[in-house]
């Protein structure tokens, strides 16, 4: 006789695990510059990699993306087996996450920053040390540092950090990265890197050549324009590019991906163009936004960072009424913000319009 229905037994870590809160999707008419996407389709070049592709989609991919990841090492001077390639960055930072904690262990971030980061640490067992960002937005590097304990792990560095765009520079970045332990593992998330223009902020590739401890993550979602595909990657030394591989989910990464992926490289000067001109639309949203009497934090990718604290609700509401969907963090908070992406010139227009109404002044 079967004991009472109870249901399977789940983990009960599950119960804390946070649920993710995607960006809303544009009803018609609108536009979404909620989730940080390129507006830019992908270019012929890649498209027509892609049709190639799509006649072999009943064989399984190249298990270990080899071509992928030859061109990804050509392209970075890194050696192959440094690198790591999965379902997009998120997917890496969750097998980054499985690979370095679980029950007990403490992984540290700052706060607020990526959603994903509470998200994949719970799922692992693992315990979450946020740490907030300073009066600025930015990463309080200082106190990540202070909050390390003998438990932890694993650190994200979000630079530029999502959603206040803000980055952290090389000295500061350096001088954290000596100070920590050498046996836990620091994450630099270069999810936006391509639209960094302040010199003073590091490529975390020139950090992670000489220091084991150091992973970058990398992403095709945002400058080229490749979020519907799922590719991303990490750099690392072993044996933490080793663990990446093994905690990988098994052909992960499509046949339609990795040739994209490729495509896109082959055309990098293309992209690059097109981020160039999403910097400029950035910088004049932001001079825009400063005109009107807004503190924004100086954004380093490819969105800004309106802090709205008890308005931020009816700010996203009036945003949408004006058909454009943002993305609002902590509405009942007074850190409470929202996020804008870079994308169509109209769809900043009509974002200014609002932003001009509510404007302090
Ligand atoms: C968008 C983003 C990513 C990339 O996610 P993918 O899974 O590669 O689409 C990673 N990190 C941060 C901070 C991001 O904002």
């Amino acid at each position: 006789m079967l004991a009472r229905m109870t249901g399977p037994r789940l983990r009960p870590t599950l119960l804390g695990v946070p649920a993710y809160r995607a960006g809303l999707p544009a009803p018609a008419g609108a536009y979404k510059i909620s989730s940080n996407e390129n507006p830019y389709p992908p270019l012929p070049s890649v498209t027509a990699a892609l049709a190639a592709a799509v006649g072999q989609l009943n064989r399984y991919p190249d298990f270990a993306s080899d071509d992928l990841i030859a061109a990804l090492a050509a392209r970075y001077s890194v050696p192959a087996a440094h690198i790591a390639v999965g379902t997009g960055s998120v997917g890496v930072a969750q097998q980054i996450v499985q690979s370095t904690a679980g029950p007990g262990d403490e992984v540290v971030f700052a706060w607020r920053s990526f959603e994903a980061y509470p998200i994949i640490t719970a799922v692992s067992g693992a315990t979450a040390v946020p740490v907030p960002l300073d009066d600025d937005d930015r990463h309080d590097l200082p106190a990540m540092l202070a909050a390390i304990t003998e438990r932890t792990r694993l650190v994200f560095v979000c630079n530029p950090n999502n959603p206040t765009g803000t980055a952290v520079r090389r000295a500061e970045l350096e001088a954290f990265l000596d100070a920590v332990p050498d046996d836990l593992l620091v994450v630099v998330d270069e999810a936006y890197c391509e639209f960094i223009r302040d010199e003073q902020v590091p490529d975390g590739l020139d950090l992670y050549r000489d220091r084991p401890g150091v992973c970058v993550l990398r992403t095709f979602s945002k400058a080229y324009g490749l979020a519907g595909l799922r590719v991303g990657f990490a750099v690392a030394h072993e044996p933490v590019a080793e663990a990446l591989r093994k905690t990988a989910v098994p052909f992960g990464v499509s046949t339609i991906a990795q040739v994209a992926a490729i495509a896109s490289l082959a055309a990098e000067d293309e992209l690059r163009a097109r981020v160039e001109q999403l910097v400029k639309e950035r910088d004049a949203m932001a001079a825009a936004l400063a005109e009107q009497g807004w503190r924004v934090p100086v954004s380093e990718a490819n969105f800004v960072w309106l802090r709205l604290g008890a308005r931020t609700e009816e700010f996203a509401d009036a945003c949408a009424a004006a058909g454009v969907v943002v993305r609002s963090y902590g509405i009942t908070e007074a850190l409470g913000g929202v996020r804008v992406t870079v994308g169509e010139p109209e769809a900043t227009e009509r974002f200014l319009t609002v932003a001009a109404a509510f404007a302090p002044r």
